[in-house]
């Protein structure tokens, strides 16, 4: 196996720092918002990843987090906490918001065949641990306290901006013209580890106490306490976006190896790239910010667009369009018959070809084992066809899900529109209306909702 490790800028062979085993860590959903798109694409590749190396004969222990506290607005420790800023738009609790959007996550990998990780952690479980890490941190003088919150220093750090290959004096130069929120902080880089329930989060609801008084962990030391609490100072591959290069890894390379003197802290850095909606960034503004339930209620099935994400690289951009998308449910829907008699065998599935093994093990090269897979559909080998299909996790029996009908939509649409106009009676009445007709409404935030239908 060979894979592009961030670290180095290179494809390289991949060993692991256990023979035969693998720690994999991937980073989780912040959950006060749907999952959405570029969500779904990322978590299907780490997903594709691990499968990868079970069927490489590697022993994969994935964990991943859920952030339900202290990931603010922006990366770099400015703005407010998201999941309060979640909790004032729907109206809900923030431990509320975290549940309702950790269950849309879990529906939502489930839809798409991804494995649940072997330990899923929420950071709120584990404060404890993070507050142990800052109080090693701060034993070994890498931290200072303002009347704010406890910060790394990163001039502390020799290899700070190993990983982002930029300049620390850069960093100076990018933020100087912010707002500054924390006058005492002393380089624009220092990250917070320990936010006090003071000045803009005094009415911050989630808090616990702690050595520098009561508040809320930073969101960087999440992952790098649980990471280290249930896969050691040492993991073989570390995934994320490629947005969390230059400040989220970076500082969790700089708390995990700061705290346990042990380097490297991840041996393979593993960046996803972004994934764009017919041209344009996806954002709430563009109305272009699509859900698994958008997909399904369009009458695609999920398996078709697992199979459109993986027609990309993970390394590269994607751009995803609806057209491309019909496209690969006509693939899928005659995949879906021609392998429906198909039964492959373990045989099977180590004989596939070499050429779909080998596209695998090149830094996970899936538009060519795809490409592989159709040639072998072209010369009748559906056994192996079905067998490798199964390794990139492409279920072919599940029938799709019945879409919602258009009708019902327009009714829910309504009625999200009367309870934007604060219209009650005429909300619960179609709200009334679509129950009657075997469908049921979830509210979300921004007056977005679900449809589902009553079993
Ligand atoms: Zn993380």
């Amino acid at each position: 196996m060979r894979l592009f490790n961030t670290m180095t800028k290179e494809v390289e062979d991949f060993v692991p720092f256990f023979e035969g085993n693998v720690s994999m860590y991937c980073c989780g959903p912040t959950v006060y918002d749907s999952t959405h798109l570029g969500h779904l694409r990322k978590y299907t590749m780490d997903d594709v990843l691990r499968r990868t190396l079970q069927f490489m004969g590697y022993k994969v222990k994935h964990v991943m987090n859920i952030t339900d506290v202290g990931h603010l607005t922006d990366d770099a420790d400015m703005g407010e906490d998201k999941l309060e800023k979640g909790a004032r738009r729907s109206g809900k609790t923030v431990w509320e918001v975290a549940e309702y959007y950790t269950q849309i996550f879990h529906e939502s990998m489930q839809a798409m065949n991804v494995l649940p990780p072997h330990i899923e952690c929420k950071a709120t479980d584990h404060i404890p641990d993070m507050i142990a890490l800052i109080k090693e941190l701060e034993r070994k003088g890498y931290t200072y306290t303002t009347e704010q919150a406890v910060y790394f220093d990163v001039t502390k750090f020799a290899r700070y901006t190993e990983l982002s290959g930029q300049k620390l004096a850069d960093k100076k130069t990018a933020v100087r013209d912010e707002v500054v929120e924390d006058p005492q902080k002393k380089h624009p880089a220092d990250f917070s580890l320990w936010f006090k329930r003071v000045g803009r989060f005094a009415d911050h609801t989630m808090h616990w106490p702690s050595p520098w008084g009561d508040g809320f962990p930073g969101w960087h030391i999440e992952c790098s306490a649980m990471s280290m609490r249930y896969l050691g100072p040492h993991i073989d591959i570390h995934t994320g976006g490629i947005d969390h290069i230059p400040v989220h890894h970076t500082n969790e390379i700089a708390q995990s190896e700061a705290a346990t003197d042990k380097h490297p802290f991840v041996k393979y850095w593993v960046h996803h790239n972004f994934l764009h909606v017919e041209g344009e960034k996806m954002s709430k503004s563009l109305g272009n910010f699509i859900t698994i339930d958008d997909i399904k209620r369009k009458g695609f099935h999920p398996m078709a667009l697992r199979l459109l994400f993986l027609q990309t690289h993970y390394r590269q951009q994607m751009n995803f369009t609806w057209s491309a998308l019909a496209g690969v449910q006509k693939t899928y829907e005659k995949l879906n018959t021609i392998l429906s008699k198909a039964t492959p065998t373990y045989h099977d599935a180590q004989n596939i070809s070499r050429i779909f093994h080998e596209a695998l093990a090149d830094d996970l090269n899936t538009p060519r084992a795809l490409a592989e897979i159709f040639a072998l559909l072209d010369e009748g080998k559906y056994n192996h066809v079905s067998a490798a299909l199964d390794i990139l996790g492409i279920t072919t029996e599940s029938k799709p899900e019945e879409p919602i009908p258009e009708h019902i939509v327009r009714l829910a649409q309504e009625r999200a529109q009367a309870k934007k106009t604060k219209d009650f009676a005429r909300a619960d009445e179609l709200r009334e209306r679509i129950e009657q007709q075997g469908y049921r409404i979830q509210d979300a935030s921004d007056h977005r909702f679900r449809l589902v239908k009553k079993t």
